[in-house]
């Protein structure tokens, strides 16, 4: 196997980097997830405002209306009110049958106004029920936002602090790599989300059957050959680009 400077072989360090890449992208991950989360819970609780504001902006329409119809039903009362005295002054009978017919129209529309209070009254109740549902749903989804960013920020520092150290040892392990090696690593571990490496799984010695360990593609019998020999730099898997390596066993550690 060819060694390098540090004394590990081209497989044992890409290992470390591999172990260390992959540590790093899960902390990512596991912040991006959080970002993830709470910016969707941000955005629900934004439609679930929305939607209360627009109930409750209906609910104030409705009671700025009953409280017209109420003013309404109250000046046709005090002009049946005024009317009826008037009956009762009345001199003649002509007089009598004419304010009498009056005050039965204004009655019938005063009823008219009385049941479209009514029903605007029955729309009310049931605004304010929604709008009690809704106000409860932004509050459930207020809390949810709060555990979202609390867990995020937590997260956040968690990982950074982690992140630092994980930088520094990746930038070690990078450093014992050759730079062209480096370059191939880099591209993989973008392609692949740092799943960048893959161990050759023999299927048969005698019939120079092996594969992949990730794509599970039948490898050309050339590669492997050239891991054993291990100075001719990576191997990379024809199928995904991941690179290869045997398994210690494989390699005859
Ligand atoms: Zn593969």
């Amino acid at each position: 196997m060819g060694d390098t400077i540090s004394g590990m072989t081209l497989t044992e360090d890409l290992m470390s980097l591999y172990q260390v890449d992959s540590q790093l992208r899960g902390l990512r991950t596991r912040v991006e997830n959080a970002t993830d989360l709470l910016d969707a819970r941000t955005r629900k609780l934004q439609r679930l405002k929305a939607e209360h504001e627009e109930k409750a902006s209906q609910l104030r329409q409705l009671q700025a209306q009953v409280a017209n119809l109420e003013g309404e039903s109250t000046d046709y009362k005090d002009r049946i009110d005024k009317l009826r005295s008037e009956l009762n002054a009345s001199t003649n009978d002509k007089q009598y049958r004419a304010i009498l017919a009056e005050m039965k129209s204004l009655e019938a529309l005063r009823d008219e106004i009385e049941t479209t209070q009514l029903g605007e009254m029955e729309k009310i109740e049931s605004a304010e029920t929604e709008a009690t549902t809704m106000s409860e749903s932004v509050d459930n989804q207020s809390r949810l936002c709060e555990t979202a960013r609390t867990e995020q920020a937590e997260c956040t520092a968690a990982v950074s602090e982690r992140v630092g150290e994980l930088e520094s040892e990746r930038s070690t392990a990078a450093g014992r790599m050759p730079d062209a090696v480096l370059r191939i690593f880099e591209e993989v571990a973008e392609l692949t989300e740092g799943e960048t490496l893959a161990p050759v799984i023999e299927l048969s010695k005698k019939d120079r059957d092996y594969t992949c360990g990730a794509c599970h593609v039948t490898l050309p019998y050339h590669l492997v050959v050239n891991l054993h020999a291990g100075d001719t730099g990576v191997q990379q898997c024809p199928n995904c680009d991941r690179i290869l390596y045997l398994e210690p066993a494989e390699a005859g550690v």
